[in-house]
């Protein structure tokens, strides 16, 4: 995909905020310091683009960029920041249930895991989480150049052993600092982007 323009849109912290003008959207989801920014930075083609969502007062909101004035990437907010509360952890449950909801099926998830990390107990409970909310996302291995050629594989193995995925779903190892995976992941997110918009061709017929 040639990505010809990438802008942000706005910052959504409640239901309120969220977007609803029928673009598909394709939301990344992970926990913080998987690699996100860089990811989107990469794919985007744009150093700076995805810094936004860090900057204060945007950490816990969902942002959203639109990418060629046809779709939208949403980077959810990280979960799994050391700090916090009880409370906070409740308030990202509720605001991914309320945006899941809102977007329904123009909406496809993409889950960041770190390679060599592996999947941790937290994004096992993402994973599950998305499940609850009727989502199968797609599972990317991310700084994949951490993770020597040799051991990739059982890295990749224990990811899908921990996430208990179904084998014929691929795991996508992806190097924000190699770019390894840009490709093989916006051929996914292409194909997620055509079927979203034939379904809602249909519903329009
Ligand atoms: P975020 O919190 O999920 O947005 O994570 P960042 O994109 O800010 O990355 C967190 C850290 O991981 C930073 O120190 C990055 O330089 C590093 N990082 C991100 N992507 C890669 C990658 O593909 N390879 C390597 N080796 N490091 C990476």
């Amino acid at each position: 995909m040639k990505v010809e323009s990438s802008r942000f849109i706005r910052s959504a912290v409640s239901r309120g905020d969220f977007l609803d003008d029928h673009h598909p959207e394709i939301a990344f989801a992970g926990r913080s310091n998987v690699g996100k920014s860089s990811l989107l930075n990469r794919l985007l083609g744009r150093k700076g683009l995805a810094k936004i969502s860090s900057t204060p007062g945007r950490t816990r909101a969902i942002n959203y960029f639109l990418i060629n004035s046809r779709f939208y990437f949403v980077d959810l907010p990280g979960y799994g920041y050391a700090k916090v509360s009880k409370d906070e952890r409740r308030g990202w449950g509720k605001l991914m249930e309320s945006y899941f909801r809102h977007a329904g099926s123009r909406s496809h998830v993409v889950l960041l895991v770190d390679a060599k990390v592996g999947a941790t107990p937290l994004d096992v409970q993402a994973f599950d989480f998305l499940g609850s909310v009727g989502r199968l996302p797609t599972v990317v291995a991310t700084k994949a150049d951490r993770v020597a050629r040799g051991r990739r594989k059982a890295a990749l193995d224990a990811i899908r052993g921990n996430l208990a995925l179904d084998e014929r779903l691929e795991i996508i190892p992806f190097s924000a600092r190699s770019g390894e995976g840009v490709k093989k992941l916006w051929g996914e997110i292409d194909e997620k982007l055509r079927s979203s918009e034939s379904i809602t061709k249909g519903k329009k017929r």
